[in-house]
């Protein structure tokens, strides 16, 4: 832990220096992306424009604490993070400086932005990962949990492993449940949720589909990606997991399944924000979508950009399903709410 701190420390100090080489064209990222795929995004920008990219890896929330923390002595430009209430989060704070660019505007729908006004917009999603539950396929019927509703039904007592409520993955999922359902459902279905779990919240979404598969528990909730992940994993013991649950996508026949996004902004006190601007802009090209977006297994954002991706076709059945609709920071919103709802229900 120490030495992480000592490496963005020592990054930081890097990026004050390469501020000072006025000639050279640099852009500082903050980025909470943990994908391999996107050095080639990186190095792509750079071969294109000249400007050098400065990396630094962190989560979303240790991003927007150290935004805050650093304020207008900030040497960041850009910052990429990956979950909507995070985004939001950041919008609310003030953290972020809006952009106006027909580019983004044309290109990533309403529904995957931060609020407009008349200075701009704070953020834009550059891909979409939906939340989905894997099941036994031996010991649970599909019709038992085509439906988020029914996560929290007595009929799935002691079955469901699902990671931290807080998680931002979660807070998110529960968020867009709250628009659909209001406050009180949601809050019940909460509690039912929570009663119906196998045991105690622990591990990342992987764990939870691994504790599937090893019989631990029969109902997990997941990300795509890493459902993707795993049925092309070269670990055989991956593939073999995979074989024994099966996916769906939640809500098909009402309001859809919950999607989240991965997303950037330009950071309040950039010094470069031009560069930055293009660096969103360069995110919302179909070579670049190819790699933010399908280089994890998610889905591009960006109007008439499709990835040709074996495993998210073979998981969402070819490719078409129904996708919630309702603007991510209604979901952002939600999540304060949602916070106090987890601690009243005792869901940890
Ligand atoms: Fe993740």
């Amino acid at each position: 832990m120490k030495s992480k701190v000592l490496a963005l420390a020592f990054s930081a100090a890097a990026m004050a220096a390469g501020a000072s080489h006025a000639q050279e064209q640099v852009l500082n990222l903050y980025s909470a992306r943990h994908y391999s795929t996107d050095e080639a995004l990186y190095s792509n920008f750079t071969k294109a424009t000249g400007i050098r990219i400065n990396r630094v890896d962190a989560d979303d929330a240790g991003i927007l604490a150290r935004l805050k923390a650093e304020g207008a002595a900030s040497p960041a430009d850009v910052i990429l993070l990956v979950d909507a209430a995070r985004l939001y989060k950041g919008e609310v704070d003030g953290l972020f400086k809006p952009v106006k660019s027909a580019v983004l505007e044309e290109a990533i729908p309403a529904q995957y932005r931060g609020t407009t006004t008349a200075e701009g917009t704070p953020w834009f999603g550059f891909s979409t990962r939906a939340r989905v539950v894997v099941y036994d396929k031996v010991r649970v019927k599909r019709q038992d949990v085509d439906t988020y509703e029914e996560l929290g039904d007595p009929k799935n007592k002691g079955k469901i492993c699902i990671r931290s409520g807080s998680h931002p993955y979660n807070l998110s999922l529960f968020g867009a449940v709250t628009e659909h359902l209001g406050e009180a459902k949601a809050q019940e279905w909460l509690k039912g949720l929570q009663a119906n779990l196998a045991r105690d919240p622990k591990g990342g979404d992987t764990d939870q589909i691994k504790a599937v598969a090893a019989g631990e528990c029969q109902i997990a909730v997941s990300n795509t990606y890493y459902i993707a992940r795993m049925m092309r994993s070269a670990n055989p013991e991956d593939r073999a997991a995979m074989e024994k649950v099966a996916v769906v996508f939640p809500n098909q026949q009402s309001w859809g399944t919950h999607l989240n996004i991965a997303g950037g902004a330009v950071a309040k006190n950039s010094k470069n924000p031009a560069n930055a601007v293009r660096f969103l802009e360069y995110l919302a090209s179909p070579e670049a979508q190819n790699y933010f977006a399908n280089g994890n297994n998610e889905w591009p954002t960006a109007k008439g950009v499709k990835v040709g991706n074996p495993a998210l076709q073979a998981m969402s059945g070819g490719g078409d399903f129904k996708a919630e609709t309702i603007p991510l920071t209604a979901v952002g919103a939600n999540t304060v709410k949602v916070q106090q709802m987890l601690d009243r229900v005792g869901f940890k």
